[in-house]
This record gives structure tokens, C-alpha cells and sequence, in this order.
């Protein structure tokens, strides 16, 4: 059976690449009937926060990204932060010393670092040069004496690592340029390089998909993964697979503390979880070469980690937003009328709840739905109906109320006053107002538009002039051109 982890670290904001990475390994465990673990590497106290872990869980659900393990819902591994499991790293450290797996380093910065820059100076490999590897006992009892302390470090085997990754094919990576590496402080905290292999092997887990910036770390995790079988730690070593870069502006990689890649940025803008995701599974895979709408059902049953591509990805804005309104065009209409909700509301619109009037917003709704690309536009495009004054956006109003737009605001204004009060009428009273000033359509709407609503960009005119009504109508062309 699949299984595979979702482990981020709860540093700051959740980004854009630990979504898509989420997401695959999500999309991996459905379409094997596998388990999804979420596990949380909280064991840098220095960097981890409570705030971010709240806001890791409440992403994911908000994604609607179901775990089978991992916190709140709990599972045979638990507990499932890593700050609680300390003591199985310990415990693992210590056997890894007794076989001889790993061994103490008492090396000190100073040391590595002057060794390291004559090594450089040298052409020799720069890592760490087994300094500590086969000290006496005696050797050993003088560091100690001398008042040194010792991280454990893990001693690599020397021969060369091969591996098949699910994404890139086969790897292979010589003993010089996997030097042996730290797993646990001097203060005896366990590193990642520890407790994350450990984490898997104790959870079983089958499959680590995973970005490519942790490509380096494999070969050592294999080996450590080899002594954890010996130990009878581990059962087996789980196929990698890494994940394709994520490139942001100028094909700079995208970093997470660029305000592009945050996740709650694409929240607030009112991004549907169904569209983010189905853009993020695009970056790296593809459902096929001529689609890129579809649902999770669709991605789950499509999903294959062969398909990947090991290319860096580039992150496309537009092409994001694309995706998100065609999700937004797809939905049930009631469903888009209360996914608007938030964006009805303070901060997002300033005047509600008094001027908010649901009925009206649930006949304006299905033209907005045509429109708009992210929930947050709405609160633009319908606050004319709301509020008592149209906002005024200057350079709207420096836009479309050019030489001549009074005098076809006052024909517009006699037609409309004798029109019926349905789009179609309204439609062609403009027309015949436009004609008798020799203007087409779109011109001879522009004005109109901006003295009801005033923009020159929003929803289909008629129909919201319709729901506006005739007085509020009258009265705006009124206002205007007082
Ligand atoms: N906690 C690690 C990170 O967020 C997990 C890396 C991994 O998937 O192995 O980078």
C-alpha cells in the first residue's frame, strides 16, 4: 500500500511551492487508495511557531487537502509533530553510535573551517574529511578532558549511491561528494537529517515526493536508511521522487518570501481552492496536451508521478487567474452567491452591512459570475447597486465623459425614461440615443456606464441597469450631468 508525507516545517507563511508539493503527494495517495501522513518537523524551536502551525492545518483544509494521519485526526504513528518524538530520535541516535553507524565529533568551526579553505585551496573535495571518524577511546577522553563537546555525525559508506528517482530517472552520486554529516547537535538536539529518515522509516512510508532543492539530501538519507534496515529500525528504503523547480518573475526561482508565492495572498483575492489547485497541478505535470481545466476528481484519477516533468515549472499569474475564473464560471450559481459572501462584508466592503441588500446581490450575481476572475472583484463590481452615489473613479469618469458625452447623456436620458424596464429595452434605447449622436454601441454606453456605476469597466450594463431601476437610474445621469 502507498504511503507518502506531507512534512512541512511551521516557519512563516505557507507558499505556493509547498502547496503544489502538498498537493502531489495528496494527489498520489488517492490515486493509489493510499495514506496521506502529515507530519509536522517542528524541532527547531527557534524558528518553528505555534501561529504557523495553525495556519499549515488550516491551509490544507481550506484546500480541502484530507489527511489520513497526522494531527487532530492522529493515526498508529502518532504523535505526528516531531517536537513530541524525541525521544525516538535519541533512542535511534544511540543505537546508530553503539553499531558504529555514526560516531562523535569533536571538531570545532574554527578547525572545519581551516580545513576546509586549505582543502579549496588545494583542489581537493571541501567536505568534511573524516577528521573524527576512528578516534581511540583515548583520543576521545582528551577532547573531552580539553572541555570539548561532540555533535554525532554519520559515517558514509564509501562507495557510490544509486537511485531511481520517480521523476528524473537514475542517479548515481560518488562517496567524495557525500562527506559523512551531522544528525545530532552538541546540545543533543536531533537535526532533519536525522529525524526526518527516521520519521519515514518508523511511519513506513513508501513514496517521498518531495522539491528538488532536497534532491542533495537523498544519497544520505539512502545510506542512513540502509543502517536503519540493519538496525531493524527501517523495513524499506521508499522510492524519491523530486519535484521540478517553481520559477517566479525574470525566471528567478520562486522564493517563499516572495509576496507572489504566498498562499493567503491567492486567499484573500479570493481564489477558489478548485482553481489554485488545479493551476498548481500544473506546474510540473499536465492532464493532457490540450486541457488544463479540470476538477480534483479528474486530477486524482489522472494523477501519475511518471508524468511529471523534471523541468523547471513557471509560475504564470495570468494563466492562474485564467484557471480560477473558468472554475468560477462553472460553478452552481447559488454556490457562487454565498462563495461571494466574505467579499460583502467588512474590510472588503466598506458599506456593508447596512447597504447590503441580499436579494438585490442574488439578481446581479449570475451576470458577475460572467465577469469576474477572482471573488474579490465582485465588491468593485456591484457596490453601484449598494451604495447611494456610484464611487468615482477619476480616470473613468476623464475617460468616458469626453466633449458631447452631456448632450448623449440627455438623449440617453429621454430614451431610457420611455423605455421598459428590461435589459433588451434599455439596450436599445442607448442604441438609438448613441445613433442620434452618430456613436456605435460601446460608445454611446461609456458614458451611461460611468454615471450609474462609475467605471468605465464592470458588468453587463443593461442588465445592472435593470436591477438598479429606473429612478436610481434617471437620478445618476441626473447627477452627472448637474
Ligand atoms: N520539513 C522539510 C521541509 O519543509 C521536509 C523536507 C522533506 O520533504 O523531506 O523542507
Amino acid at each position: 500500500p502507498v504511503r507518502v508525507r506531507f512534512c512541512p516545517s511551521p516557519t512563516g507563511n505557507p507558499h505556493v511551492g509547498l502547496v503544489r508539493t502538498a498537493l502531489f503527494n495528496w494527489a498520489f495517495a488517492r490515486h493509489h487508495q493510499g495514506t496521506l501522513v502529515f507530519r509536522i518537523e517542528d524541532t527547531d524551536a527557534a524558528r518553528d511557531s505555534e501561529e504557523s502551525y495553525e495556519q499549515l492545518l488550516d491551509s490544507m483544509r481550506w484546500l480541502g487537502l484530507d489527511w489520513d494521519e497526522g494531527p487532530e485526526v492522529g493515526g498508529p504513528h502518532a504523535p505526528y509533530r516531531q517536537s513530541q518524538r524525541m525521544d525516538l530520535y535519541k533512542d535511534v541516535a544511540a543505537k546508530l553510535l553503539d553499531a558504529g553507524y555514526a560516531y562523535h565529533c569533536y571538531c570545532t568551526t574554527e578547525e572545519l573551517d581551516a580545513r576546509r579553505d586549505a582543502a579549496r585551496a588545494a583542489g581537493r573535495p571541501s567536505g568534511y574529511d573524516g577528521h573524527c571518524r576512528d578516534l581511540s577511546d583515548a583520543e576521545k577522553a582528551a577532547y573531552e578532558a580539553g572541555g570539548r563537546t561532540s555533535i554525532v555525525r554519520f559515517r558514509m559508506p564509501d562507495e557510490a549511491i544509486t537511485f531511481t528517482d520517480l521523476v528524473r530517472g537514475d542517479i548515481t552520486v560518488q562517496p567524495e561528494n557525500v562527506p559523512d554529516y551531522g544528525i545530532v547537535r552538541a546540545n543533543g538536539a536531533p537535526l532533519y537529517t536525522l529525524v526526518n529518515p527516521v520519521d519515514d522509516a518508523l511511519m513506513e512510508i513508501t513514496h517521498v515526493l518531495r522539491g528538488e532543492d532536497l534532491l542533495s539530501s537523498t544519497p544520505r538519507q539512502i545510506a542512513l536508511y540502509r543502517a536503519l534496515i540493519e538496525l531493524g529500525v527501517a523495513k524499506e528504503i521508499p522510492a524519491f521522487g523530486h519535484l521540478p523547480y517553481v520559477m517566479g518573475e525574470g525566471n528567478k526561482k520562486l522564493s517563499k518570501r516572495d509576496p507572489q508565492a504566498s498562499l493567503n495572498l491567492y486567499r484573500e483575492r479570493g481564489f477558489l481552492p478548485e482553481g489554485l489547485l488545479n493551476y498548481l497541478s500544473l506546474l510540473g505535470w499536465s492532464i493532457a496536451e490540450d486541457r488544463d481545466i479540470f476538477s480534483r476528481d479528474e486530477l486524482v484519477a489522472a494523477f501519475d508521478i511518471a508524468d511529471v516533468n523534471a523541468n523547471p515549472a513557471r509560475f504564470d499569474l495570468k494563466k492562474c487567474e485564467h484557471i480560477n475564473a473558468e472554475h468560477l464560471r462553472a460553478m452552481d450559481v447559488k454556490a457562487f452567491t454565498e462563495a461571494c459572501g466574505p467579499w460583502l462584508k467588512a474590510p472588503f466592503a466598506p458599506w456593508a452591512p447596512e447597504a447590503f441588500d441580499a436579494e438585490r446581490f442574488a439578481e446581479i450575481a449570475p451576470h458577475a459570475q460572467t465577469r469576474v476572475t477572482v471573488l474579490s472583484d465582485i465588491t468593485a463590481n456591484v457596490d453601484f447597486l449598494f451604495l447611494d452615489e456610484p464611487v468615482e473613479d477619476e480616470a473613468s469618469w476623464n475617460k468616458a465623459m469626453k466633449e458631447g458625452s452631456d448632450d448623449l447623456l440627455v438623449t440617453a436620458r429621454a430614451e431610457l425614461i420611455a423605455a421598459d424596464w428590461n435589459a433588451d429595452a434599455l439596450k436599445a434605447a442607448v442604441l438609438a440615443a448613441g445613433e442620434k449622436h452618430g456613436l456605435k454601441l460601446g460608445k454611446a454606453q461609456a458614458p451611461v456606464r460611468v454615471a450609474v456605476t462609475g467605471r468605465t469597466v464592470g458588468l453587463p450594463l443593461f442588465e445592472s441597469l435593470e436591477i438598479l431601476g429606473r429612478e436610481r437610474t434617471i437620478a445618476r445621469i441626473d447627477a452627472a450631468l448637474a
